[in-house]
């Protein structure tokens, strides 16, 4: 039943909905959060809720000052007041009649009175609904629930204009068509067809974080194709692009076997097809690309180079307990990935590594000596050679397995006599 959790959110938000009317002012409910109570998906706690208001950003601080924990305006100049109430963050944005983003020409922001206005500018008709409150009347002037009931992924104006306002919504049109099964009209595909290079003027930030929100959507093949149909992808996936151009799905078919609730696992499964070059330079190259932060480029390293080094781990025991090592705590996002690429000699390795893990700490290959042992044992100074018989005792233990402290004295006794 469309709606059927409107209820809790509009009781929810009683108290900012009086506090704007006891000023003369409009609140509705906006964007996403409509659309999605509308198809009754689950409302977490934790998410986010949109609001908008003919109040000006001034006017909506002192509105909610007084009924919030915290106040946040960082984004006023755009119109955008933040707060929180008990632990549900929620942002009211003035009515605007022009969106702003850093590529547009002018970058300032108008602000409007009417709701229509702003639901116009907004990108695409499922995402210009607004709910007034208190009284949860449903503002809906480009027929937004229709395209969701009907699947039509429709711009609210002419998609030129609002692809020219801001070319990262046709980015966002194969999200939404992709999440919401929704197919795109005619004049949405061909604007995007023919307006693909006004991409090469969005911050590599934006297109990063679209495409991050990409791989949240279950099964984004069809999204992957879209963009590929219209020649962006290539701009921004130039590898998965190539791969497609050559009737290889295999790009879609594994990003979306990966658990999208695994943001790596599926950032993974994309550098794995946009770039041949699976050594970690190559990785941190497209992690650079991506302006990906260096803690995730680390982990997408780890866990593509392991997958590209399967058939090395299966050289023998030592070369297995290696990768282990390596792969450390991507160590089963890498056999994952892996298994796609190569089941087979991958299925090997698991076997290898479940058989080693019965009887020893893959994630441990500590040797039970530190280097004040080694300069009391050896009978040395501090200098290279304590680094030198550390290593040393570090590869007999990938060699042989865990060493007992008798071993490793034995190991470094026999060393110093060579
Ligand atoms: P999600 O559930 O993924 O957060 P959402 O629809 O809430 O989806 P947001 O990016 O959070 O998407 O944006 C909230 C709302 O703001 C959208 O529903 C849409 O109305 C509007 N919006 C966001 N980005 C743009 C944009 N680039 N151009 C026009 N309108 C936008
Ligand atoms: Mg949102």
């Amino acid at each position: 039943m469309p709606f059927a959790h409107l209820g809790e959110v509009v009781d929810e938000m009683a108290p900012i909905a009086r506090a704007f009317h006891g000023t003369g002012h409009r609140v509705y409910l906006v964007g996403g959060v409509v659309r999605d109570l509308w198809l009754d998906l689950p409302l977490d706690p934790a998410t986010d809720i949109d609001l908008t208001t003919d109040a000006v950003p001034v006017e909506t601080k002192a509105i909610v000052g007084p009924i919030a924990d915290a106040v946040w305006a960082q984004g006023e100049r755009f119109g955008t007041i933040g707060f929180r109430i008990g632990g549900r963050a929620i942002e009211v944005t003035t009515h605007r009649s022009e969106a702003y983003t850093a590529e547009s020409r002018k970058p300032h922001v108008a602000f409007a009175t009417e709701i229509d206005t702003d639901l116009s500018r907004r990108d695409f008709t499922v995402n210009a609904m607004a709910i007034e409150l208190p009284a949860g009347e449903l503002v809906d002037p480009f027929s937004g629930v229709s395209d969701l009931v009907g699947g039509h992924l429709r711009t609210p104006l002419g998609a030129v204009t609002a692809f020219s306002d801001d070319p990262l919504r046709m980015l966002r049109a194969a999200r939404f068509a992709a999440r919401y099964d929704l197919a795109p009209a005619d004049d949405v595909v061909q604007a995007m067809t023919e307006m693909a290079d006004r991409l090469d003027i969005v911050a590599v930030e934006r297109i990063r974080d679209e495409l991050d929100k990409l791989l949240e959507v279950d099964d984004p093949g069809d999204a992957f194709l879209l963009l590929h149909a219209t020649g962006l992808l290539r701009r921004v996936l130039p590898g998965v692009a190539a791969a497609l151009d050559r009737d290889d799905q295999a790009p879609v078919r594994a990003v979306g076997q990966a658990d999208p609730a695994d943001d790596l696992a599926r950032l993974a499964a994309l550098a794995w097809w946009d770039t041949s070059d699976h050594r970690l330079a190559g990785v941190r190259a497209w992690s650079a690309r991506m302006r990906l932060p260096n803690a995730v480029a680390d982990s997408l390293g780890a866990i593509v180079v392991g997958a590209a080094t399967v058939g090395d781990a299966l050289a023998g025991v030592p070369a297995s307990r290696r990768w282990a090592f390596r792969t450390g705590q991507q160590r089963q996002r890498a056999l994952d990935l892996a298994l796609r690429v190569d089941h087979d000699a991958t299925h090997r390795l698991m076997v290898v590594l479940d058989h080693l893990a019965a009887t020893e700490d893959l994630d441990d290959p500590g040797v039970p000596l530190d280097g004040s042992d080694v300069m009391e044992l050896l009978g040395i100074g501090p200098g290279p050679r304590v680094g030198q018989a550390l290593a040393h005792l570090r590869d007999l233990r990938f060699e042989h397995g865990p060493l007992s402290v008798s071993e490793a004295r034995a190991a470094l006794e026999s060393l110093s006599m060579r």
